[in-house]
């Protein structure tokens, strides 16, 4: 029987799509399943799915959530659990999550709760869900007040990630997902940091699959240490200070997920400069591999009093007050507590953020 306590493997190769109907076999036998996706990623990568499921007579059915992550909410998931009922699913059934990062969040959190849970896979398709939501079994919808405020921790069953998803994926969606993996450069992975800086990053490249390997080894070694986020897995959040203060400021229209944490890094690598954690030499260095990625859109018509009233409302704000993750060296971070809300409101004045 599934548990959400289990542990799971997490798979990586070119073309893996074609294998996941048999692998499925391996792990779940013949249940059927319910392929949570949207109809952009049906259309351009679903026919290869769905024959690799009927190779290996594995019964399936498609239930479709709309785009945007102001669809990633309670209603969707009210609609998820009703296509589920009308189709007669059952706790021996299991979900599929086929998509971005909206798509696993949302269809983790119907598995999780659907008749008090039901096993899960997940197949990401952009780069960001391949290297950092599909892992670490965060999932969950947002409120109107809120984004992520409803969730839960619940492990999926596995997580097979084919980067030929990737070429089809929109040059925006593609950038947003390497800021995230240079996230990782900073946190422990300094190899990624050079692998930005010397390496074209492009679809289909050697180098994108190997720098995605070292990013999901990097999430899975971090949340397979900690993944209630008692200490350690707080580093994920590098960036995320002001970057989800960019995000709520600009009401999630803005910026994708992965410009506005890159936005953060900037802006945390200034502040590391600032405090003397890093040197002047070293902060350039920092500031130009996440330029090298591409341009972050312009943010200098949001109000720094909206992103500082969004920062501090940022459910990661610790009772004590507000955590920022600074960076110390290549590759190296340190998490401080009792943040001074002056020095974030500095770093915003640096990156064109004003009154
Ligand atoms: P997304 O799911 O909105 O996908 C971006 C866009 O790409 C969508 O329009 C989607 O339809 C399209 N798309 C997906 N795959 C495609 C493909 N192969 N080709 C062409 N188009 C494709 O966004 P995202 O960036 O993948 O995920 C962002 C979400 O992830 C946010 O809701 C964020 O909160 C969440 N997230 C969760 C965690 C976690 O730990 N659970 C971590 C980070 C982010």
């Amino acid at each position: 029987m599934h548990q959400a306590g289990d542990p799971y493997p997490v798979l990586l190769g070119e073309n893996l799509v074609d294998r996941v109907g048999a692998l499925m076999k391996k792990l779940w036998g013949r249940r059927r399943v319910a392929v949570v996706t949207q109809a952009v990623v049906e259309r351009l990568h679903g026919d290869r799915l769905y024959q690799s499921l009927d190779r290996a007579g594995i019964p399936w059915t498609t239930l479709k959530m709309a785009v945007g992550e102001n669809n990633k909410n309670l209603d969707t998931v009210n609609r998820l659990y009703e296509g589920l009922l009308r189709e007669g699913f059952t706790r021996d059934d299991a979900v599929l999550a086929f998509g971005g990062g909206t798509v696993g969040d949302t269809a983790g959190f119907v598995a999780a709760t659907f008749l008090r849970g039901v096993p899960y896979a997940q197949i990401p398709t952009t780069l960001l869900a391949q290297i950092d939501s599909s892992i670490g079994a965060k999932v969950g919808v947002n409120l109107p007040r809120g984004k992520n405020l409803i969730g839960a921790m619940y492990r999926p069953s596995a997580v097979w990630i084919d980067p030929s998803f990737l070429v089809s994926l929109p040059k925006r969606e593609l950038r947003s997902g390497l800021f995230e993996l240079v996230k990782y450069g900073f946190i422990g992975v300094p190899r990624l940091l050079s692998r930005v800086e010397q390496e074209p990053l492009e679809v289909g490249s050697e180098s994108l699959v190997r720098a995605i390997a070292d990013g999901v080894r990097r999430k899975l070694d971090v949340v397979r240490r900690d993944e209630g986020e008692r200490g350690l897995r707080r580093i994920l959040n590098f960036g995320h200070t002001i970057g989800h203060g960019l995000e709520a400021a600009s009401d999630y229209k803005l910026l994708r997920h992965g410009e506005a944490v890159g936005w953060g890094m900037v802006g945390a690598v200034r502040l590391g400069e600032r405090r003397g954690s890093i040197d002047s030499l070293m902060a350039s260095r920092l500031e130009s591999a996440i330029r090298r990625i591409g341009p972050l859109p312009a943010i200098t018509k949001l109000k720094k009093a909206r992103v500082l009233a969004a920062v501090n409302k940022d459910k990661k704000r610790s009772q004590a007050g507000l955590r920022f993750i600074l960076p110390v060296g290549w590759g190296l971070v340190e998490t401080i507590e009792r943040f001074p809300e002056s020095e974030i409101a500095w770093a915003l004045t640096s990156l064109g953020v004003h009154d």
